[in-house]
């Protein structure tokens, strides 16, 4: 990459962070952005936060950490989206783009001249993945959906591009990880074009609680010092790495197996009953019975508040 980046009518110099909104093209949709170019020479990691807006630690920590690294901490760049997904955000719906009632995140590679999820997966797809040596997409259990941390990595489309994201994924502090061989999501396609991957779940049930966005803050820390952005150990390290457990599938409905992560945070609880009749319980909620969401009132929201303002 040269000294400046130069994506869509944005530049950042090296060393310059930049913090705007960047236009969905054609369209009135504008995605917040930080772009932090560092003082010297390094990989370039995309992060996005917020395909589906209503999930919303991951946002929280790209906001925070957008805001609080600093060019002169990184060796490369730094991609931040944050939400991609803004419509969602604000509309506090799950998973799809209100405008077209799509799920962002199946529709990559998405379509120049389509809806707006689908140019929304075109513009980061075009634009922003071809310039990634990295790729990280901060996800949650939805508003209606509890959750156990876990991280999937790409299963295709090759061995090497497989291995790398797998190496990263082991640096998290979490249980769980899990091979894909998903085509459509985000971070699938990214690495069906080359780029090495990964998609980590944290929180739900539409609350923005501290504890995850400190996780999610640490995960990208970890990954950072672990890709040679950040020479400094990571400032939130806790505990041994645990990341070791590999999965094939996710449980959502269903016990988990050696094969299978437990998706559902309660099921980790109904295991420890004796009596099968206990996990006969389902915790992903249907959509009818949402949950009052806390979203307009955490830092996040007040973050984007005050973002609009400016
Ligand atoms: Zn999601």
């Amino acid at each position: 990459m040269s000294d400046t980046l130069h994506i869509c009518g944005l530049e950042s110099a090296r060393g310059q962070k930049l913090r705007t909104c960047l236009p969905v093209l054609d369209t009135t949709t504008k995605i917040p952005i930080t772009i932090i170019n560092g003082c010297s020479n390094g990989p370039t990691v995309l992060i996005t936060a917020g395909i589906h807006g209503g999930e919303y630690p991951g946002i929280a920590a790209a906001m925070e950490l957008g805001r609080d690294i600093a060019p002169e901490d990184i060796s490369g760049c730094l991609i931040i989206l944050h939400p991609v997904n803004i419509h969602g955000f604000w509309a506090r719906r799950e998973f799809i783009v209100p405008e077209d009632g799509k799920n962002l995140n199946r529709e990559f590679p998405g379509d120049a001249n389509g809806t707006l999820s689908q140019k929304t997966a075109w513009l980061l797809s075009h634009y922003f993945f071809p310039l990634a040596d990295f790729y990280i997409d901060m996800h949650s259990g939805d508003i209606h959906e509890e959750l156990h941390p876990y991280v999937y990595y790409p299963g295709l489309p090759n061995d090497d591009i497989s291995a790398k994201s797998r190496d990263a994924a082991q640096t998290l502090d979490m249980e769980f990880m899990v091979r894909s061989t998903a085509t459509t999501g985000a971070y699938n396609y990214a690495a069906i074009s080359g780029i090495p991957s990964l998609l980590i779940e944290r929180g739900g049930t539409g609350m923005c609680l501290r504890q995850d966005i400190d996780a999610y803050k640490n995960d990208i820390h970890r990954l950072l010092h672990k890709l040679g952005c950040i020479a400094a150990a990571p400032l939130l390290q806790k505990g041994a790495l645990k990341c070791q457990i590999l999965c094939t599938s996710v449980a959502w409905n269903q016990p988990a197996d050696k094969n299978c992560a437990p998706a559902c945070r309660s099921w980790i609880q109904l295991l420890k009953y004796p009596s099968p009749s206990s996990m006969a319980v389902v915790t992903a909620l249907p959509s009818s019975s949402l949950p009052v969401s806390t979203a307009v009132n955490t830092p996040v929201s007040r973050q984007l508040w005050s973002w609009a303002a400016t």
